[in-house]
Parts: structure tokens; sequence; C-alpha cells
């Protein structure tokens, strides 16, 4: 398609040629290992670049390349590459960006796993990192160590937080060192929400098995950026395999079609039900970065056409207070993960975090009254009188 267009459209129609193979309207599932060639002359198109085909199902597949192009032309990139995770995409991103005696920056609420990646395996391998606290841009600028560091990862908003990182002021810093790159893990936001690549940075990662798949039922991870940091990318993803498989791509791309109109729905749910248990007093603090309370609210507005559906949110009572309240809760179900249809509720010291001792958990700023909630799309006058039933069937009996 020709011409900028909206992200509604793009979610339908982006990246897709007029005409698919056998004139199909849905996109088909080419399940093969391996492509067939007809002569020594079209394998030498092929290794030469005249022609663009696949060769071997590790390198590529129609299937996956077409939902790469979706998510391309949402992210506003020049091209997309998928893996089987968030974490294959994070992990092909770092072993692609860095070597033995480089230096990686991250901001301390990233991604858990990503933080163990870095800080317990790439260790190994010679590569150092820093964390500095999300916000802090002087931080960021003490970090970097000339010639060393070579790629800052940031996530926003992060979890559980919702914390939103100033992506042009952190786009600033790292444009004033040559070499050094910005990733940014968008998963929160979507490129409906946010879109990182026109805020100045260098490659935005999603786990897609959240909002873009959107339905709970596929794993996989994306990287979007310029067509030469991608094509790196895809090569080492044939090398290391950490690629995602044809039935995904095809879950994917098909939930892509409703992004618009999904994150469209859960922004309002999320911001409607934020105020809403702003106002219950069952209820200690409110995290939503649509509310004027969250301290990154003003960034949030600047850099975010939506909030996102996850509302984070402290309950009265302690770890016993919130698992009351989270059992007593009848519509949303009781899951890690987000950004999928059905609402998911956690308490995160009792899952992310529950092999921590509550000292550890503190050490980290996770409360034990901390409450995750990722709206889904059901109607929000049902969701808010769940809520509702189920602060008065946990209520503890106030001391007379
Ligand atoms: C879930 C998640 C990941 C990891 O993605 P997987 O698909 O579970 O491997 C990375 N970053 C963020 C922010 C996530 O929420």
């Amino acid at each position: 398609m020709s011409g900028r267009k909206s992200l509604a459209t793009l979610s339908v129609r982006g990246g897709e040629d007029r005409v698919k193979p056998d004139n199909a309207v849905a996109q088909p599932i080419v399940c093969t290992a391996t492509y067939s060639f007809t002569s020594r002359r079209e394998i030498a198109d092929h290794f030469e670049g005249r022609i663009e085909r696949e060769e071997y199902g590790r390198y590529g597949n129609p299937t996956v390349r077409a939902a790469e192009k979706r998510i391309a032309a949402l992210d506003g990139a020049e091209d997309a590459v998928l893996f089987g995770s968030g974490m294959a995409a994070v992990s092909t991103a770092l072993l692609a960006l860095l070597k033995s005696g480089q230096h990686v920056i991250l901001t301390s609420d990233c991604y858990r796993r990503t933080r163990q990646l870095v800080g317990s395996f790439l260790s190994r391998y010679g590569i150092e990192s820093t964390l500095v606290p999300p916000g802090d841009l002087a931080a960021l600028e003490a970090a970097i160590r000339p010639g060393a560091t070579r790629l800052v990862v940031t996530e926003s908003p992060t979890n559980p937080y919702l914390r939103v990182a100033d992506l042009p002021a952190y786009a600033a810093v790292v444009r004033k060192h040559r070499g050094l790159k910005l990733l940014v893990d968008s998963t929160f936001a979507t490129p409906i929400n946010q879109r990182p690549l026109e805020l100045g940075a260098d490659l935005v990662l999603h786990s897609a098995t959240k909002y873009l798949g959107g339905h709970n039922d596929l794993l996989a991870g994306s990287l979007s950026g310029r067509a030469d940091l991608i094509a790196g990318l895809r090569d080492l993803r044939g090398v290391l395999g950490t690629l995602l498989d044809p039935h995904s791509a095809y879950l994917l791309q098909r939930g892509l079609k409703t992004l618009d109109l999904r994150v469209g729905k859960q922004n309002a749910s999320g911001l409607r039900i934020a105020r809403w248990l702003e106002a219950r007093p069952e209820v200690v603090r409110v995290f939503h970065p649509g509310l004027e309370s969250h301290p990154d609210h003003v960034t949030a507005k600047a850099q975010m056409s939506g909030f996102g559906g996850v509302v984070s949110f402290i309950v009265e009572g302690g770890l016993e207070g919130a698992a009351a309240f989270v059992d007593a809760v009848r519509i949303p179900l009781i899951a890690p993960s987000l950004g999928g249809v059905e609402s998911l509720i956690e308490q995160p010291a009792l899952m992310s975090f529950y092999e921590l001792t509550s000292e550890e958990r503190r050490a980290i700023g996770i409360e034990e009254g901390l409450v995750r909630l990722s709206l889904g799309i059901e109607d929000a006058d049902e969701l808010i009188a769940d809520l509702a039933q189920a602060f008065e069937r946990s209520r503890v009996p106030a001391v007379a």
C-alpha cells in the first residue's frame, strides 16, 4: 500500500500485497521445512539476490514474513523480524549487538529475564552491564563508557508500576555517542499507543505474546528498525534457530488485524477502571500512566497516544488482603501475562516474584499488596461490578 495509512488500516492490511497465493484473502499457512528449486540457474539467482524467495525453514517462511511486514508497517520501520518468543528476540538482539569487552546499560526496572540474561549469562562472555534507575538521565550519562558502551536497553511503560521513560530524552543522550544504540522494549504500549522509532530509538522490541497476538494463544517476539540492522538480526536468527513457526505467525497476523480495535477498547477500560479504583477505600494506591497522580503522567501524555490496559494497584491488608481480593474476582483469570482479550489478574508477590522473600521483594520495590490487572475486551461495567463484589466479599471485618 502506498502513502502513510492510519494504524487501523495498517492493522488489517499493513505490509500486504494486493494478491496472495491462490487469490486467498486470508494469509495461507505455508507449512514446509524446505523449499524446492527448479535449476542451478534459480539457485544462483537466489544466492546472488536477483530473486526474492525462501530457501530453508530456519532462514525464512512466507507466513512469518507476512506478519513481519505488518509489524514493520505498524511500527513505522523499514523492516521487522520475528522470533519464537519475546525472550528469543531479546537474546538474539543482545548477542548480535554486543561482544566481549563491550558494555550495555539497562534501566533497572526492565523485564526481569532481560536483566537475568545480561547479569548472569552475557557476563560470562565478557560483556559488562550497568543498571540505571528509570528516568535518571544523569545516571545514564554517567554510566556511558566511551568506546565500550554499545547499547542502552530501556522499556516503556514498565512492569508493574507502568513507569514511562522519556524516550526522546534517552535518544538525545544516546545520539551524542558514536556507535551507541537505543533499544526500546515497547511491549506494554504496542504501536497503537507509542512508536519509539519516531521518538529516536534504533530498535523497538515487542513481546508479541502480549498485545500483538492478543489472544493468549501464542508466544512470539519482534524487533523493528532500519533494514540493515534487521538483516543482521535475521542472519543471527538463522544461526541460533530462535525462529517463529508458521502456525503461530498465522495466529499473530490474524490477531494483528484487530490490534487497533482491541487496544482502543483496552485503553478506555484501563483509564476508566484506574479512576474507579482510585476512588475505592480498599485501595491504597493506583498506578496507570493515564492518571494525573502517576509520576510519569506528563511524559506519557507527550509521547503516547493511549495509556494501555494494564492497571496496577495496592490493596489494603498487604499480602493477605490482596490475595483474598484476587481469589474473589470472577471475570479476570488468575494468570501471568497481559495484553490478551481475556482480562488477567495477578499478585506479583505471589506469581512473578514468588521465590523471593518479603525483604528481597521490598528491596526491589514489589509491594506485598500489589495487584496487576491486565484488562481484556470484556464489558467495562461488568468488570467494575466484578471488582466491586470482590472487594465486598474479601473485606477484612473492621476491628470494633
Ligand atoms: C513478556 C515480556 C517479555 C518476554 O516475552 P516472552 O514472549 O514471554 O518471551 C519481554 N518484555 C516484556 C516487557 C514482557 O512483558
